[in-house]
């Protein structure tokens, strides 16, 4: 802990000129990088770490966006610090609460685009569903998401950033000086489940999550963040490397026929790739499984016949696997239908006969769609036809 460092009264010859571009946004840069920013805008290099070892904890343990908080640090030096740099996250446009308590917020990041985040709070935990991407550039044929075309990638800074915009809604800031390690937190769990693909926006899902798990800042167990991808097959091993989290797959078919029409990148990395690189995962255990999630899509993907190949090819495989059936949330114009109910019951009870802890998504937050797959940004309405999401899809539904 670094709290009880010394007030320093040095005064720091900063170079007055303003950054290019404005100031540098602090929020979003890893450690290094910060370090690296201070020197470079006046801190002397002996003291950069300690600095930068302070900064980070007043932004990330306790949540102040202002250098005048930071009582740690001589005023002239805080003064300085404000010229140059900024602490900034993305701004809440909207934020409604579902009957059941999950809540959807609407941000709005630099150069005027908007994301969606869903807080969903359950009995011993409150997960955070996180966007990674404006869009998505893959297609998948039931995702709401998928029908809004790429608009970018977001910055580490607005992926933490959602993060701490949550903790400031749910007001779990720890006080300056206290951590809330240990106790139960309102913001417990995160799903990178959100907008976009996070495997296509790598560095920056990473450099986010590296803050997220840091013990002198929000300080959440790697066990406690899970990132969902379509199957971007030359990342998945990367993941684990790199970041170290829990990985749930976009699974959802059992033929490469069906795949390729539901989530298209399997026509770039097919079933069998995906099940090896799944198979090579490093960290593999009992508790550390790998997730596949599994939409249920009326008499597209849910039969007997599904059930008992989706188990064949994790157990041929030896994937520790649990699979989640996630009942279709439908969104306006999409081409698919929810499996009935008895549909997957029957579905998940082969599952289940087979050793596999099956559990069914209660979809949550439907009234204000924020289920998943039902995101996309308000103002990014260039939504396709229903008839062009099947002419994409190549399917005659
Ligand atoms: N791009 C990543 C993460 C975002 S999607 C991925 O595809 O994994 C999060 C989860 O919601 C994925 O499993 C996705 O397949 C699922 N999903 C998308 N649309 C859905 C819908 N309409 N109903 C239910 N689940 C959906
Ligand atoms: Fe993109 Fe995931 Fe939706 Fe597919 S399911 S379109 S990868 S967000």
């Amino acid at each position: 802990m670094t709290t009880s460092a010394p007030i320093t009264q040095d005064v720091h010859t900063i170079p007055r000129k303003l950054p290019e571009g404005g100031k540098i946004n602090i929020v979003g840069l890893t450690r290094d990088a910060l370090r690296t920013a201070l020197i470079e805008h006046g801190t002397p290099e002996k003291q950069a770490k300690m600095r930068m070892g302070q900064i980070w904890q007043w932004i990330y343990q306790w949540g102040k966006r202002d250098f005048a908080d930071m009582t740690n640090l001589s005023k002239a030096y805080r003064a300085q610090l404000d010229e140059v740099f900024s602490i900034e996250i993305p701004e809440v446009v909207s934020r409604q609460v579902s009957t059941d308590g999950t809540r959807k917020y609407l941000v709005r990041i630099a150069g005027g685009h908007e994301v969606e985040v869903v807080y969903i709070p359950e009995e011993d935990r409150g997960t955070l569903c996180v966007s990674s991407q404006v869009g998505c550039t893959l297609t998948c044929s039931f995702c709401h998401t998928g029908t809004q075309k790429l608009v970018r990638n977001l910055t580490a800074g607005e992926i933490i950033g959602q993060l701490m915009m949550a903790r400031d809604d749910l007001e779990e800031w720890p006080e300056p000086g206290e951590t809330n390690k240990g106790e139960a937190r309102l913001l417990s769990n995160v799903v990178l489940m959100g907008m976009g693909e996070p495997l296509y926006n790598f560095e920056n899902v990473r450099d986010a999550m590296k803050i997220a798990m840091d013990p002198e800042g929000i300080s959440l167990s790697r066990r406690r963040i899970t990132l969902s991808t379509s199957g971007v097959v030359p990342e998945i091993a990367r993941t684990a490397d790199e970041i170290g989290c829990l990985i749930a797959i976009s699974y959802h078919a059992t033929t490469d026929d069906v795949r390729d029409v539901l989530v298209p990148i399997n026509k770039r990395w097919n079933i069998a790739e995906l099940l090896k690189s799944l198979a090579a995962y490093p960290n593999l255990s009992n508790s550390e499984r790998i997730t596949f999630e599994y939409v249920m899509l009326d008499g597209v993907n849910d039969s007997d016949e599904d059930a008992h190949r989706l188990i064949q090819q994790i157990k041929s495989h030896n994937i520790p696997a649990k699979i989640n059936l996630i009942p279709f949330n439908e969104w306006p114009g999409a081409p698919y239908k929810r499996s009935s109910n008895n549909r997957i019951r029957a579905f998940a009870n082969i599952i289940h006969d087979a050793g596999f802890a099956s559990p069914v998504r209660r979809p949550r937050g439907e009234d204000i769609m924020a289920a998943c797959g039902q995101l996309k940004s308000a103002t990014e309405r260039a939504r396709k036809s229903r008839k062009q999401i099947e002419a994409e899809a190549g399917m005659g539904k």
